[in-house]
């Protein structure tokens, strides 16, 4: 089996909040996620510190084109590497513009300090994956599933008999609880859990969280998950249906994680860890989301 090697991309100077995953095959080094552009001092010195260099990865997989997760892709592509996504993300690496402008409403002007900045790669270097579809790298095989739920563009890689996660297993740092980010505009809690399955049904002995690192007792991991997401959605419900504002829910559903998190004897650093790689207004935006689309459809059906 090919040696997966974690690179901690040191967000916001912050330790084993968001990872990269670089795997030696026998055609060199590939890449699983590249972390925004913002972190790329320190995706580079990790490439470095096991013996690559940036121009050496020729091949670079997305999970999906959040940009914690892909911001910084076009720069690999710049020296002439594939980046394999899914079709639904590959339009918005091709021009980003659209994303950037819709998360800057957002995020405001701390845009570029969180996430750097974002160019267009040329639609010949984007390789849109089929569900299911394997690409091979010398010896290494990677293969692509479609898991939506978190984003509707969601792959998880399957590598073997372990895969990288990216969003759709959640998000569970220094041995804590796990959590599932809910950032709008995809969340779909049905799909998520027959992502969920699919990953299930590949018997994977170990998952690769993007936030963050190795994960192995992989049914307890997923039965925690599924819990939370629940129990997130059906908090959340009650204040939607209240016409609660956002910004009102988002302090009340930070007491609310943060006790939840503390249950498990979380240290204050590692409480901020969490806080960071999945923000809690986000998820209330998301699920907020997620239960309006929903009426909405009931409505139609009536
Ligand atoms: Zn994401």
């Amino acid at each position: 089996m090919d040696t997966v090697h974690i690179i901690d991309l040191q967000f916001k100077k912050i330790p084993n909040s968001i990872a990269a995953f670089l795997v030696e095959t026998s055609e060199g080094p590939i890449l699983i996620e590249s972390g925004p552009e913002s972190t790329f001092e320190a995706l580079q010195s990790g490439v470095e510190k096991i013996g690559y260099q940036i121009e050496d990865i020729q091949h670079v997989f997305l999970s999906h084109i959040h940009f914690d997760h892909a911001g910084a892709a076009w720069k690999f592509a710049n020296h002439g590497a594939k980046i394999y996504l899914h079709p639904k993300g590959a339009p918005h690496l091709a021009n980003p513009d659209k994303l950037w402008n819709s998360a800057k409403m957002i995020y405001g002007d701390q845009m570029e300090e969180l996430w750097g900045e974002m160019k267009a790669i040329p639609p010949s270097q984007l390789i849109s994956m089929t569900d299911g579809q394997t690409i091979s790298i010398g010896s290494t095989s990677l293969k692509a599933w479609f898991t939506p739920g978190h984003a509707v563009h969601h792959i998880a890689w399957q590598h073997g008999d372990t895969v990288f996660t990216g969003d759709v297993a959640g998000v569970k740092i220094d041995g804590g609880p796990v959590t599932p980010p809910c950032p709008p505009p995809d969340i779909h809690i049905e799909d998520w859990k027959k992502s969920i399955e699919r990953i299930k049904a590949l018997q994977p002995t170990a998952l690769y969280l993007t936030h963050y690192g190795k994960v192995i007792e992989i049914d307890t991991h997923f039965e925690e998950l599924e819990l939370i997401l629940d129990d997130w959605a059906v908090w959340i419900k009650g204040y939607y249906e209240k016409k609660v504002e956002q910004q009102e829910v988002v302090p009340l559903f930070i007491t609310y994680t943060q006790n939840q998190l503390k249950k498990s004897g979380l240290s204050k650093e590692t409480l901020d860890k969490y806080e960071k790689a999945n923000p809690s207004w986000m998820s209330v935006a998301g699920l907020y989301r997620y239960w309006k689309i929903k009426e909405k459809l009931a409505k139609t059906e009536q």
